[in-house]
């Protein structure tokens, strides 16, 4: 049998394979533009795509494309293969230094939010050589970036790389008050992905799972995830066989997938891989995502990344846990065993709560979407107020810091930050907050509110400029402090007593919190419309251009971007309810209550009562009269907000008029559904559905 350590990353061209196929001078100036972060010189260009192809070609490539994340959310690829024809009429298999660096992709058809005309269609692709190129079928796949001729952020790669690029600045500085050594700072991200498994058979039978990915109409089955017995359950064996390859392809691709379980609701399971540097985990999710659907295929099942594929049930999302370290191997974000370590570490933690805090409203931004709006503040996931839990041990650090008292477990007086250890923190996974948006989890942060189908990107580009703007502050205070300690003691508690408000260890699920959340100040955005014309706030804008991660120009273009994915979601699902309405549910409702009432009539002619089908009957015609007199409201709704053109407005209007006419149409049809015979109900039911998997 073959044997993981085997065949793990032999579809990419990582480390090992640059090392023996590349002369030790050109591996050298490769490896020094991958840290240097400059552009790739042509001659060493040419090398590299030499190398590389052989070794696709022997993997058995036959064409080559730059892989690259357009603000669509999920990836493109446009392949050219190797051939090119020689005079003899033979063929060779060419691949230059050019084609591997910069490719020239038609992105007219990409959303640009109007950075691009389309006259000017062209953009171009440039290799991210910090990911590894890797094979998928038979094509090459080289990570790029996507920008337009004008240099702006086409996609969801290069504002992430700026963003990282701005947290490594401002963080070295701060890290440099520590040690000397310190010469790169990166984030880390372990993204776990939450998904579910539904019968391919079963699902080509629900228009709106393929329209929409989410079911807009369907009733509860009588048992749902009340009895909690498939979170962490045994998994079933054609879930197995799915995992099981799932695993092997990502390994593969050198994604270190490490944690496989069955999740809360039916037929919803997660994947937990070991986490990496942000970019290429962020890759590594994209294809990640990208592989799930396609193995769900081949083993019969297709694999649904909605947030909230069926109502009722709990939703999907995907935990972006979240860190710090240096090249000299510390995580910033682990209490360390010395005074100078923990001092180090409370200025981090501190940097992110106020981070958090000051911009709670982008971290809100980068997890909306019209699918997440299902989930957030529906306690099944957190709620749509950005809040951070810290655990009582850690909580109890801060207080006595802020309040100058006592550390009770401590058995000093008082904690003298650069001075003193901290208490030991329990890493204990019991004491784990699930309600919360943003948790701190021993050595790192889980920012537990993105979708199970978003791109992590937009997360962590938020929090990384975030923090590197709390981190800039606190260097150009302490860098030319005379008492270095005196100062950080000073700044960690007015961090604290300026930043408390947004910490929150209770329920996040309890309506008391919206309360409580509000006495506060904290924001509140519960949809992706109210949510987005932040993106715009002074201080954003500033933000964003401070730190070089946004141009205004590429912000608007986000904004706008946002507004109108939001409004073409809700159009799509919109036009499915009418859809299945008029060509499924009403007539198939109709023929059935006929079919009761010919049966009433037959009985009535042989005299023996027919009371179960009259009145039936005439619950279906009423409900059905009920149906059309809402269906004609929604579809006057559906015209209203095409017609709008103000993108605000028109997100606006399918948030609420089209949405609450859907819902309300979906729970008529949904109550009927109890009254017709399984049989002549035209789509397969959530329980085949959620329990269609044998
Ligand atoms: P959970 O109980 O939430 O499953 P785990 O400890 O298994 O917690 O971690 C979940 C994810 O967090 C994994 O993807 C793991 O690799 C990741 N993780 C662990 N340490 C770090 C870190 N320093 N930075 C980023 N992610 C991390
Ligand atoms: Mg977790």
């Amino acid at each position: 049998m073959k044997q993981v350590q085997d065949y793990f990353g032999c579809n990419v061209f990582n480390d090992k394979e640059m090392k023996m196929r590349l002369s030790s001078d050109v591996y050298k100036k490769l490896k020094k533009t991958i840290i240097d972060g400059k552009e790739l010189d042509i001659s060493v260009a040419n090398s590299v795509a030499q190398a590389m192809k052989e070794w696709a070609i022997e993997k058995g490539a036959t064409h080559y494309t730059h892989w690259f994340q357009p603000m669509t959310g999920i990836t493109a690829e446009k392949h050219d293969g190797f051939i090119s024809p020689e005079d003899d009429s033979r063929v060779i298999m060419e691949f230059k230094g050019k084609e591997l660096v910069k490719g020239e992709p038609d992105a007219s058809s990409f959303p640009s939010g109007g950075l691009r005309a389309t006259c000017e269609a062209r953009g171009y692709t440039a290799w991210d050589p910090t990911s590894f190129a890797f094979i998928k079928g038979k094509t090459l796949c080289i990570p790029t970036a996507f920008c337009s001729y004008g240099g702006e952020a086409l996609d969801k790669k290069t504002p992430l790389l700026r963003s990282m690029q701005a947290l490594n600045k401002q963080a070295v500085r701060v890290a440099k008050l520590f040690s000397s050594e310190v010469e790169t700072v990166r984030t880390t991200v372990g993204p776990e992905q939450e998904y579910f498994l539904v019968d391919k058979e079963i699902y080509n039978k629900r228009k709106d799972l393929i329209y929409t990915g989410r079911t807009v109409f369907g009733a509860l089955p009588p048992k749902g995830q009340e009895l909690d017995d498939h979170y962490f359950g045994a998994i079933k064996p054609r879930v197995q066989e799915f995992m099981d390859e799932l695993n092997e392809e990502l390994w593969k691709l050198g994604i270190l997938a490490k944690t496989e379980h069955n999740e809360v609701a039916p037929a919803q399971h997660e994947l937990a891989p070991i986490f990496s540097t942000t970019n290429i985990a962020a890759d590594h999710n994209q294809i990640t995502m990208e592989i799930m659907k396609k193995v769900a295929d081949k083993h019969g099942l297709v694999c649904l990344l909605h947030e909230k594929p069926f109502k009722g049930v709990n939703g999907s999302g995907k935990h972006n846990n979240w860190s710090i370290s240096t090249n000299t191997g510390v995580n910033l974000l682990e209490p360390g065993d010395t005074p100078a370590e923990n001092a180090q570490f409370l200025l981090f933690l501190v940097s992110v709560i106020k981070a958090v805090d000051d911009y709670q409203d982008l971290l809100r931004i980068s997890v909306a979407s019209a699918n997440n709006d299902f989930r957030l503040g529906a306690n099944e996931a957190p709620p749509a107020i950005i809040s951070i839990f810290l655990g009582s041990e850690l909580q109890a650090v801060l207080d006595s810091i802020e309040t100058d008292t006592p550390l009770e477990k401590h058995g000093k007086s008082f904690l003298r930050i650069g001075a003193d250890v901290l208490p030991p923190l329990p890493k204990d996974t019991t004491d784990r907050n699930r309600t919360s948006p943003f948790a701190f989890t021993g050595n790192k942060f889980e920012f537990r509110a993105l979708g199970s189908s978003d791109s992590i990107s937009c997360a962590n580009i938020m929090l990384n400029t975030a923090v590197a703007e709390s981190l800039r502050q606190f260097a150009d205070e302490l860098e030319g402090a005379s008492d270095f300690n005196a100062a950080l003691n000073a700044l960690i508690k007015k961090t604290i007593v300026e930043h408390k408000r947004i910490i929150f260890n209770g329920n996040g699920y309890d309506d008391s919190w919206i309360e409580e959340a509000s006495k506060r100040g904290l924001l509140n955005l519960k949809s992706t419309p109210e949510a987005l014309p932040y993106y715009l706030a002074a201080k954003n804008v500033k933000l964003f251009t401070s730190h070089d991660v946004y141009t205004e120009s590429e912000i608007n273009a986000r904004y706008l971007i946002g507004q109108e994915h939001y409004s073409k979601v809700v159009n799509i699902e919109a036009l499915t309810v009418v859809d299945m309405l008029d060509k499924d549910y009403l007539p198939a409702i109709s023929s059935y209550s006929k079919k009761l009432v010919d049966a009433a009539i037959a009985k009535a002619s042989v005299g023996i009562p027919a009371d179960y089908e009259l009145e039936t009957a005439k619950i279906l015609s009423s409900g059905l009269s009920e149906a059309i007199a809402c269906e004609k409201e929604l579809k006057a709704a559906i015209a209203e907000a095409q017609a709008e053109e103000n993108p605000e407005k028109k997100s606006m209007l399918y948030r609420n008029s089209v949405l609450v006419l859907m819902e309300k149409v979906r729970n008529i049809i949904d109550t009927l559904e109890g009254s017709v015979e399984e049989s002549a109900w035209p789509v397969p039911s959530y329980g085949d559905l959620l329990y269609g998997v044998r």
